[in-house]
């Protein structure tokens, strides 16, 4: 008899809150959808049930507790099945500093250590907080699970984790390297496992989740090692608008010499930097490769430099690993870009990788499998789907043995 329990996923912004109602065991979707500028003057939510989709202009400010409200009462109310059958809701939780390493059903213990961590992720952790308040509101009932982007990387060892700072730093303010996209990492390499036929304790992978924010994980024996993200998702890789690593005396130079201010800064290096910085054209990888193709310099140069960085952190975590069992790509650019795939995989030949181009070319668009030749060291193209993850650890949580 089919499983009726239903999971409804959360993942807050600032602006936005993102949901997803879904099966914890096969990872259906019965809906989803995504309220955007909340708080502002005009907010809009639109969602999709299997076939159709929708939208709705929400009143001025009308901000996270509106979108739930209406969750509860037109959007699951209608929808098959109804959610007389929600189990839990899973909040996806930016940043859950050192304290979960797993996922755990909310209490107000809990709540008061995702306030506490809003001191490294001060962007991130209010909006998730204001989620899990919106949605105990809304469903006193049902548990909340909060499932944290950073908990995956608690088996960095210290040698990876730590910067070379004063100790101090770490030991009183726990300033570190904590990495993000968790639940992608983690979803691409059980399921890596999967198709490579190996179990996860024995797998040794590289994942490159390549999205708007994009991080590189280094897992050995199925535990992350390393990852390119730090104490921010700012560290590593080109991003759309952020400008991964950089020399940490040009922030002080930007400062001293050039007297800009640390909003500027921040704004800087969050918003303006990355494919769109050096482009001057967009953040949009594929708007990129169609501009690049008709000769756009800018955005020959963004694409350049972006699949240089991600070829040389790969190359790198061959250190950790030693023996890589494949390299897997994922995210929107990931699981689409042809070209990055093929730039990558080129600049790592020296390691075994050669692309079979008919696969590359035919894998996207939400297939998964092989992009390099069969004597080749493996890459693997694997979709991401964290609502899955969440959905499924919120599931194991509250129905633990089901
Ligand atoms: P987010 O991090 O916001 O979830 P996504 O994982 O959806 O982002 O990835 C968005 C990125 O994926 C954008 O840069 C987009 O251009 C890129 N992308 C999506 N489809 C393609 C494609 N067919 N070719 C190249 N890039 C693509």
């Amino acid at each position: 008899m089919a499983d009726s329990s239903r999971v409804l996923v959360l993942n807050s912004g600032s602006s936005s809150l993102k949901f997803a109602l879904l099966d914890p065991h096969s990872g259906e979707q019965y809906l989803s959808g995504i309220g955007e500028a909340l708080g502002g003057p005009e907010p809009l939510l639109t969602w999709k049930s299997p076939g159709q989709k929708h939208s709705r202009q929400l009143d001025s400010g009308a901000a996270h507790g509106v979108v739930i409200d209406l969750l509860v009462r037109d959007l699951l109310a209608g929808s098959q099945p109804a959610a007389g059958n929600l189990i839990a809701v899973g909040h996806r939780v930016v940043h859950g500093g050192e304290q979960f390493a797993h996922s755990v059903v909310i209490d107000q213990k809990v709540i008061d250590a995702i306030a506490e961590c809003a001191a490294l992720a001060p962007l991130h952790n209010p909006p998730g907080l204001l989620g899990i308040h919106a949605a105990i509101n809304a469903f006193p009932e049902i548990p909340q699970v909060a499932v944290f982007d950073t908990a995956f990387h608690q088996t960095l060892p210290r040698h990876a984790y730590l910067y070379a700072l004063p100790y101090a730093l770490y030991r009183d303010q726990r300033i570190r390297r904590y990495g993000m996209h968790g639940s992608s990492h983690r979803f691409v390499c059980e399921r890596a496992a999967e198709l490579l036929r190996k179990p996860l304790r024995e797998l040794n992978i590289i994942s490159a989740h390549l999205g708007n924010g994009a991080s590189v994980t280094a897992v050995r024996n199925g535990q992350s090692v390393d990852t390119s993200m730090g104490l921010t998702p700012m560290e590593g890789l080109v991003m759309g608008t952020r400008c991964g690593d950089i020399d940490p005396g040009l922030l002080l130079h930007l400062g001293d010499a050039l007297g800009f201010s640390l909003e500027k800064i921040s704004s800087l290096l969050n918003r303006e930097s990355g494919l769109l910085g050096i482009s001057q054209l967009s953040n949009d990888c594929r708007e990129l490769e169609s501009a690049a193709a008709d000769g756009h310099e800018g955005a020959k140069l963004a694409l350049e430099i972006f699949c240089y960085r991600l070829a040389k952190y790969i190359a790198a975590y061959t250190v950790p690993l030693q023996r890589v069992d494949a390299v897997v790509f994922t995210g929107g650019i990931g699981e689409n870009s042809i070209f990055v795939r093929e730039q990558v995989l080129h600049q790592l030949r020296h390691l075994g990788f050669h692309v079979d181009a008919k696969h590359n070319e035919s894998i996207r668009f939400g297939a998964e499998g092989r992009i390099t030749a069969a004597d080749s060291a493996v890459a693997l193209v694997i979709p991401t789907n964290e609502e899955w993850v969440i959905a499924r650890d919120a599931a194991a949580l509250v129905r633990p043995g089901e």
